[in-house]
């Protein structure tokens, strides 16, 4: 007998639900497409029908410890609700937490897909030994996810991590979060192809254009696949994501120090095209870094660790099944207005 526990990752294209055991053992894994354009009530009654046939399955496994669901987009902790997600146009602001509870008749717990990778890998992936960490999931978009303690970090209310939006190029490509220049324009898959397109585009990457002519599956794995062959318009753009990347670590190193970065994503698997030209950055970029630095420190000494995350696609959904078994926490920081002595009745909020 194991307690166990149910992770959901909600995708843009995939659903993907599984029962893990306490000690980190997969129990099952059902995956099916995620049909986001038959609506919000369609999804949720999908999810919740898997989530009760996986339960009504392992009810001999175990007590069935909670539910866990990560989801793309920026969620609001307290009231359990997504505030904005490009991928789920029509939840926002809708009480998913509420109604996923209120269908299954049990305690569910919602967090943010990148915050819920982090988790994963913090449990059983690169960050399984140490306490802190951050996250880099290099996708469609670049999430993140700060760990600390064994905790994810939320901030005040749950929007913490957004390490996808750190500041690159002051003035450079505009990003969908309405800022400009934000990491996720240069290290996602979207910003790799958009990248390949603009040099085919200048006239002066004749390589690339001859690769992408008649390639329908012009992707980032591909343009991966031509750096590696040596195409140098490629290896290039690859060298802008480990550039990029290497800013963004820069700043989390200088703030908070922490032992280890690790970045994962389908994007992480081009490592050997961006990582030379990160690790040469960070050491520009972060004095903290520099010093701390694997080749810098004696051996056995502390040093600052930037990896590869070890878990792939399972990350979520792992991290998703943990959250439930993490005792109870309260999720974000109370805030307490201080009893200021108001100066005006629109400061009293009685205008
Ligand atoms: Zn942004």
């Amino acid at each position: 007998m194991s307690d166990y526990s149910i992770g959901v990752d909600l995708g843009g294209t995939n659903l993907r639900i599984a029962a893990v055991d306490a000690e980190g053992g997969l129990l099952e894994k059902l995956t099916t497409g995620t049909e986001v354009q038959r609506g919000r009530d369609y999804v949720i009654r999908e999810m919740c029908d898997a989530i009760q046939s996986l339960s009504t399955k392992h009810r001999a496994t175990g007590k069935l410890l909670g539910i866990g669901v990560g989801v793309p987009g920026f969620i609001d902790m307290d009231t359990g609700t997504i505030m904005r997600s490009p991928n789920l146009q029509d939840w926002a602001n809708f009480p998913v937490r509420e109604e996923i509870e209120r269908r299954l008749g049990t305690k569910v717990i919602l967090e943010n897909d990148a915050n819920s990778a982090a988790m994963g890998e913090k449990w059983l992936g690169a960050g399984r030994n140490i306490q802190h960490m951050a996250m880099y999931t290099l996708g469609t978009g670049v999430g993140g996810g700060i760990v600390l303690n064994g905790r994810l970090w939320h901030g005040m209310n749950g929007m913490a991590g957004e390490l996808g939006h750190f500041n690159i190029e002051s003035e450079g490509h505009p990003c969908g979060c309405g800022s400009h220049g934000c990491l996720e324009q240069y290290a996602s898959a979207t910003a790799v192809v958009r990248m390949a397109r603009e040099a085919i585009a200048s006239g002066n990457a004749p390589d690339l254009a001859e690769a992408a002519g008649g390639n329908v599956e012009f992707t980032s794995r591909s343009i991966y696949q031509l750096a590696i062959q040596g195409h140098s318009t490629a290896q290039k753009i690859y060298r802008i994501v480990g550039r990029a990347l290497a800013i963004g670590i820069a700043g989390m190193t200088n703030a908070l120090n922490l032992p280890m970065y690790v970045i994962g994503g389908g994007v992480a698997n081009a490592w050997d095209a961006f990582a030379p030209a990160m690790f040469e950055e960070l050491k520009v970029r972060s004095f903290v870094y520099n010093v701390t630095a694997p080749g810098s420190v004696g051996p056995g000494a502390k040093h600052t660790v930037v990896t590869i995350a070890l878990l792939g696609d399972d990350a979520g959904l792992f991290g998703a099944a943990r959250l439930p078994m993490l005792p109870a926490l309260t999720q974000t920081e109370p805030v307490r207005t201080p009893a200021l002595r108001a100066t005006s009745s629109e400061e009293a909020g009685i205008g």
